[in-house]
């Protein structure tokens, strides 16, 4: 058995994790859930945003699956996702968007696994605010440390797992030194992998692309706000936020979670799709090597998306996330 620790999150974290759990429990997954949770949920019940107990359990555990955290617009505390990857160094977040047999889109061939940098560039925390003069500055600070890691990560990414090309994606025609600073460390590292094509685009160009022809796309890598943007982008491509993963991946530790939010419009009400979660839950599986385990609940997620009336609303079904989980285990051979 492997110890992971659970965090449920708030909106509709703890629907979406509950049936990941059962799914988990009906598929017999060699796993215990140490919970901990963090955010607003922790904070009014009089505790921290980040509780103590929730850094024990990930220092011990090195792996976790996380729910969505709400954080709030303006004012109000800091993120409590990028504290974590910042505090953990988990600098690369890694996003696949694939298209799914039953998932209805206009596009049939899409396959991308973005590569985010984590911790640097406009998420820095780097902000400043010039009352007199009514002036905020946010620094988008990226290191030669913070791109090397991450493209390389990319390159590693696609030589393993037999990928095409990697395309970095930027702004250096304005950026004239972060943005150069990232493309050269990609354009440095490229032809150590000589068997892997490299790309550039730059971000408004990418958009463009992205949803005109969306198959040409292989590995991509880019910074942390224009990852943080595109994934939405690569998301909608593929069925929308209720079908993609994720997963914040440091040097020797990793918490996995969905690419979307808490969605407070669907909170509570039992309709939310645990795919993602369940999905980036897969991610964990995989990287625990718990293989067989994870390509036996693959197999019947994708099964699942094949009967519509068996998906929930967002996928043009009208089955609650508890019935979704239900149909999944149904499937499971
Ligand atoms: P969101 O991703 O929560 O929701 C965007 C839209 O997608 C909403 O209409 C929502 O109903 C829908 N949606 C999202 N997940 C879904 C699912 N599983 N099934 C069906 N529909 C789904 O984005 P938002 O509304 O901009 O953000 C809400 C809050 O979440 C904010 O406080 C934000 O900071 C936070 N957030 C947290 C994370 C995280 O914890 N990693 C990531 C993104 C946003």
């Amino acid at each position: 058995m492997t110890q992971i620790t659970l965090i449920p999150g708030d909106g509709i974290g703890p629907e979406i994790t509950e049936a990941v759990k059962t799914i988990f429990a009906a598929a017999e997954v060699p796993v215990t859930w140490e919970v901990e949770n963090a955010g607003i949920t922790t904070h009014n019940a009089g505790g921290l945003l980040i509780p103590v107990s929730l850094i024990a359990s990930l220092n011990k555990n090195r792996v976790a699956l996380k729910g969505p955290i709400t954080t709030p617009v303006g004012g109000g505390f800091k993120s409590i996702n990028v504290t974590l990857r910042q505090m953990f160094d988990l600098y690369q977040n890694v996003r696949p968007a694939k298209s799914t047999v039953g998932i209805e889109t206009p596009f049939k061939f899409v396959d991308i696994v973005l590569f985010r940098e984590n911790t640097e560039g406009l998420y820095s925390g780097l902000e400043f605010y010039d009352e007199r003069h009514g002036i905020a500055d946010a620094i988008a600070r990226v290191t030669k440390d913070g791109c090397d890691k991450i493209c390389r990560a990319a390159f590693e990414y696609a030589r393993k797992h037999k990928r095409k090309k990697v395309t970095v994606v930027h702004k250096a025609n304005i950026l004239k030194l972060a943005g150069s600073l990232f493309i050269n460390s990609a354009k440095t590292i490229a032809p150590e992998y000589p068997e892997i094509t490299l790309d550039d685009k730059i971000i408004d160009n990418m958009c463009m692309q992205l949803v005109n022809k969306p198959e040409q796309f292989d590995v991509v890598v880019t910074t942390n706000l224009f990852g943080d943007i595109l994934s939405d982008l690569c998301a909608g491509l593929v069925g929308g936020l209720g079908v993609v993963a994720g997963a914040n991946i440091g040097k020797d530790m990793a918490i996995f979670e969905a690419v979307h939010g808490s969605a407070p419009d669907i909170a509570g009400k039992g309709i939310a799709n645990p795919t993602a979660l369940l999905r980036s839950a897969l991610m964990m599986l995989h990287h625990i090597n718990e293989h067989e385990h994870a390509n036996r609940i693959e197999a019947a997620l994708e099964e699942t998306f094949k009967h519509q009336e068996q998906c929930t609303g967002d996928l043009g079904g009208k089955a609650s996330t508890q019935e979704f989980a239900q149909n999944v285990i149904s499937h499971l051979q």
